[in-house]
């Protein structure tokens, strides 16, 4: 299978049969999965012109009519789903079954979000004048540009698209150039259901990227990625004055204070820490276990690690893929090296699996300290550092020294502690008794440098996707 694509403009692709750049199967990367033509930047000026001209008539359609449209698109991704879904685990090497199971929970939070378009979206206010009638409303933004990463191809684009779309904006998307070929499909089959030059999609990397946020004609700029990036970002944002949100890496980290069933606490944290190998923003990375558990847990956890078969996602037997990029196996294969250099007593796992793909094995380095290395960067890959404490304030300290702040999970029964955790703990998701997963109609978002802006999904969603006006009317 190779997916050849370029620049999405006006409902058309751009493929001039070059190929600026490719994708290989993480698997197996002799493997060229996809041709891509990136996007020059004399191109990007016109495909401003048609998300402004798409804008203007979308924004007119009655907000209960583009939910019905974004619902019939919706469904269409959904009745593409093994074709998408292969192209995830093809591109970034997650299980087929991952990879379904985000697309299928994409939809659901999508589905969620786009009925905001049939809800409130303005106030009555009392006048402080006689004779006048005050109201607050809210209008799109307009042109809305999207950079996304590799980790969840689908996921992350949707959570912007459908409340920028259910809003009445356009989207200039830019996917990742490491699988960007999940987002093209979608857009693919958006040209049946959305007025032309609403859904749009620009290729490329850093470059592209930086022109597209940096545009004079973008109204607004929505960002996921690492915490370097989204800095820059934000300031070619700045220089226009654009409204920007910023969804940034974690450093997330579960307390585990007291548990009456250590077994199913070790279920969570290995869940938790594994999903999509690692590479995924809430993955929890850091255990933060009272001293007298320390050893039980790590025993448990290190059999649970041991038992998953690393391998091609395309194989049902496979419990974890490999890293998504040879780039990526690098930076976590480093860092891995690094923690151990500086002391991390690895209890399981090694640097490098057997085979020719960008695999790791799950690994839990224990006798980590809170200012190590390992213990402070985001890894991004299958790697767990385990840190003892005796006491709640240190182990709130220990959760809360580092710069990230996007999800925190706490086990215990005890009221006290439970009550400690939600009020102290530095973290935009907070969970207690399971590990660090969402659901589908809850805000997503990040404190720190874990984000900035308005959160994600659902009703906050019109905070980032609306302009709020004031309206007084005199009769
Ligand atoms: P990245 O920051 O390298 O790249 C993300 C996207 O930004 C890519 O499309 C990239 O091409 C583009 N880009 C790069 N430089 C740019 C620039 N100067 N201007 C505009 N766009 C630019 O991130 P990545 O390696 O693809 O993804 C991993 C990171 O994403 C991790 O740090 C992870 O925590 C974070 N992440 C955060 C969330 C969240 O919701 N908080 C979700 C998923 C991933």
């Amino acid at each position: 299978m190779t997916y050849h694509f370029g620049t999405y403009v006006a409902g058309s692709w751009q493929r001039r049969g070059g190929s600026d750049f490719v994708t290989v199967n993480p698997a197996s990367p002799g493997e060229i999965v996809g041709v891509y033509d990136a996007t020059d930047a004399v191109a990007l000026d016109a495909v401003f012109a048609s998300a402004r001209r798409a804008q203007a008539e979308w924004r007119d359609v009655p907000g209960i009519r583009r939910q019905a449209i974004l619902e019939d698109w919706l469904n269409a991704v959904e009745a593409r789903c093994e074709d998408i879904a292969l192209a995830i685990t093809l591109e970034m090497g997650k299980t087929l079954a991952d990879a379904r199971g985000e697309i299928l929970y994409a939809l659901k939070e999508a589905r969620f979000t786009i009925g905001e378009a049939s809800r409130a979206i303005g106030e009555v206010m009392p006048s402080a004048r006689p004779g006048l009638r005050n109201m607050t409303l809210r209008r799109p933004r307009g042109v809305v540009v999207a950079a996304t990463p590799w980790n969840y191809p689908v996921l992350t684009p949707l959570r912007k698209l459908a409340p920028a779309f259910a809003h009445g904006n356009a989207v200039i998307l830019k996917p990742s150039e490491t699988a960007p070929a999940s987002a093209c499909l979608m857009a693919e089959i958006a040209d049946a259901y959305l007025p032309r030059g609403l859904f749009q999609i620009v290729l490329g990397g850093a470059a592209v990227g930086a022109a597209l946020v940096s545009h004079a004609e973008a109204d607004a700029v929505t960002f996921t990625g690492s915490v370097e990036t989204g800095r820059r970002i934000y300031v070619a944002a700045a220089a226009n004055l654009a409204e920007v949100q910023l969804e940034l890496g974690g450093k997330n980290g579960i307390v585990v204070h007291d548990t009456e069933d250590l077994e199913a606490c070790a279920d969570e944290i290995v869940a938790g820490t594994l999903e999509n190998g690692g590479q995924r923003c809430t993955s929890i990375s850091r255990l933060i276990v009272r001293r007298e558990i320390a050893a039980d847990l790590e025993r448990a956890i290190t059999e649970r690690m041991d038992a998953i078969v690393v391998g091609d996602g395309r194989d049902p037997a496979v419990g974890m893929g490999p890293m998504a990029s040879a780039a990526h196996f690098e930076r976590v294969h480093s860092m891995m090296a690094r923690g151990a250099g500086e002391g991390a007593r690895r209890a399981t796992g090694e640097g490098q699996h057997q085979g020719g793909g960008f695999f790791l094995r799950p690994t839990l380095f224990a006798d980590v300290r809170p200012e190590m290395f390992l213990a402070q960067q985001e890894v991004f890959g299958p790697v767990l550092s385990l840190i003892s404490y005796d006491t709640v304030d240190e182990a709130l300290a220990i959760l809360n020294g580092v710069e990230f702040g996007l999800a925190a999970a706490l086990f215990s029964n005890r009221l006290d502690v439970v009550q400690r955790f939600i009020a102290e703990a530095e973290a935009g998701m907070l969970h207690v008794n399971h590990q660090t997963g969402v659901d589908p109609n809850m805000p997503f978002v990040g404190v720190k440098n874990s984000g900035v802006g308005a959160a994600s999904i659902g009703r906050s969603s019109i905070h980032f996707y609306t302009t709020e006006h004031s309206v007084y009317i005199k009769s």
